[in-house]
């Protein structure tokens, strides 16, 4: 009865009028319908990637502490001591020669010069040391929470007492918001451009989301070689975690299946998220090649000659084998994410010795980032001749100095490089809000340099094997049975 009596006066009403109205405005039934099904479409298109996402996120813990236990339990003292020198050392050296290829190229193509400068002047001056951010480094190390450590890590915040809104250069006006933990400060109120508004910083010591490797990392270590210390009493720790370390990369292995579907999904829910395709014109399209040439001379050149120089081996048959990481790399922007296929890669297709890159990767993954150190000197020299701001040598060796700890500081994960830039910025008294000149195309650079990240890793991986064969082959546990089963 409700059906019929609905049926006969609501609904057939309001159908005919709704048929009757969309007949008489097509044009716009359409393009409300295109809004709406583009909303629900944005909204569920980037699902699929961030499925992947997870999945990867969700195996770096188990992965970095079942290898590092388990591969540093089965040295000797002076295997690892030696391991860890060496790979430090070859670590601090490419990531610093990546800064001076960026150097050279930026003052060579000088792709900044003749810019209009987007966007209005940061009043604020120099706010955030390098001391801060090497501060933050030592924090990381020592995790006052395990549990914590695993989804937060230390990172001291640039807070401005206005948090401007305004993206776009072509702006006459400027929406401020207030600072909520300073009431002074009024209400939200619309400025005028010029003159610029006054912006201070103050220095937030806080936890940013986003899990502590750097600290997961250094107690795995410690825990690994104590374990090799303590013989057979230590023994049932070690085969948990060779069980644990098997298990995730069986997961990995099922998970692969899944990965390229992912990887569609998360790449074109990143560019249909692109605002404003215009900034990429002019000088900023210069920077973009400035900094994708950089990498491609260290990716594709240095990199691979060095590893030749060591090993005497084919580097590029080496890098056929490291693919799949290096696409996933690609597709996710962090390089602890893409930890778990990296070790897969190496163990698999470039037979690396597995207690080497139990070590080497995770380590890599946390403090080696030649890449990002390589951005960041590009961008501090890119925004200094954007601003028409002479950089003599002492501030050249600074930002190469700095940009080589800040890549160093920066976390696996995406777009880090751009938080820590700003050390590299006021080290030479450039404004950090300067950074709006280049982070709109920062997410799709973010892939190329977390690509070179991922590289320079695994190539380390495979020269640390081939200059401490001989430690590992002297290297016969007779306390523990993880070397057997390695
Ligand atoms: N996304 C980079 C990585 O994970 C870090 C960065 O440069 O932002 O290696």
């Amino acid at each position: 009865y409700f059906k019929k009596l609905v049926k006969n006066s609501i609904s057939t009403k309001l159908r005919k009028w709704v048929k009757d109205y969309c007949k008489r405005n097509g044009l716009l039934t359409l393009s409300v319908l295109a809004v709406v099904s583009g909303c629900v479409a944005k909204i569920y298109f980037s699902f699929p990637g961030e499925l992947l996402m997870r999945m990867l996120k969700m195996l770096i813990l188990p992965l970095i502490t079942s290898s590092l236990m388990s591969g540093l339990s089965a040295m000797d003292t002076k295997a690892s001591g030696r391991l860890g020198l060496l790979t430090i050392t070859y670590y601090l050296w490419t990531t610093f020669i990546a800064v001076i290829v960026g150097i050279v190229l930026v003052l060579i193509i000088h792709p900044g010069t003749g810019t209009e400068k987007e966007g209005h002047k940061a009043a604020g001056g120099p706010v955030m040391t390098s001391a801060d951010a090497l501060l933050d480094l030592i924090r990381n190390m020592i995790p006052s929470n395990l549990i914590e450590a695993t989804f937060q890590q230390y990172k001291t915040e640039l807070v401005s007492n206005f948090k401007n809104s305004a993206k776009s250069s072509q702006a006459n006006f400027v929406y401020i918001m207030p600072d909520y933990e300073n009431p002074k400060m009024g209400h939200p109120v619309f400025l005028e451009l010029t003159p610029p508004p006054e912006i201070h910083y103050k220095i937030v010591p806080g936890r940013s989301n986003g899990m502590n490797v750097l600290g997961i990392v250094i107690f795995s270590a410690t825990m690994g070689l104590l374990l090799g210390r303590m013989g057979s009493r230590g023994t049932p720790l070690v085969n948990v975690c060779l069980c644990v370390n098997e298990c995730v990369m069986k997961i990995i292995n099922a998970a692969m299946w899944y990965f390229p579907f992912g990887i569609v999904f998360l790449v074109a829910g990143k560019i249909l998220d692109m605002h404003d395709p215009a900034v990429l014109a002019e000088k900023l399209g210069m920077y973009f090649i400035t900094v994708l040439a950089g990498l491609f001379v260290h990716g594709v050149i240095l990199l691979p000659m060095f590893f030749y120089v060591f090993t005497r081996k084919n580097p590029f048959s080496y890098i056929r084998g490291l693919l799949q990481a290096l696409v996933i790399a690609l597709a996710t922007s962090s390089s602890s994410a893409t930890l778990p296929i990296t070790m897969k890669c190496l163990l698999e297709n470039c037979h690396v010795d597995r207690k080497i890159a139990r070590f080497v990767l995770p380590v890599g993954a946390t403090i080696n980032m030649d890449g990002t150190a390589l951005y960041e000197a590009v961008a501090a020299i890119f925004i200094a001749q954007v601003n028409e701001y002479e950089l003599d040598f002492g501030q050249l060796v600074t930002i190469s100095i700095t940009a080589t700890a800040a890549s160093i500081g920066a976390a696996g994960i995406p777009q880090a490089g751009l938080v820590t830039m700003v050390i590299v910025l006021t080290s030479v008294g450039l404004p950090p809000d300067d950074i709006s000149l280049i982070v709109a195309i920062d997410w799709i650079l973010d892939r190329f340099r977390t690509m070179i990240n991922v590289l320079g890793d695994a190539l380390a991986a495979g020269i640390m094997a081939h200059l401490c064969k001989k430690d590992f082959q002297k290297d016969v546990p007779s306390t523990n049975n993880s070397e057997r089963r390695d």
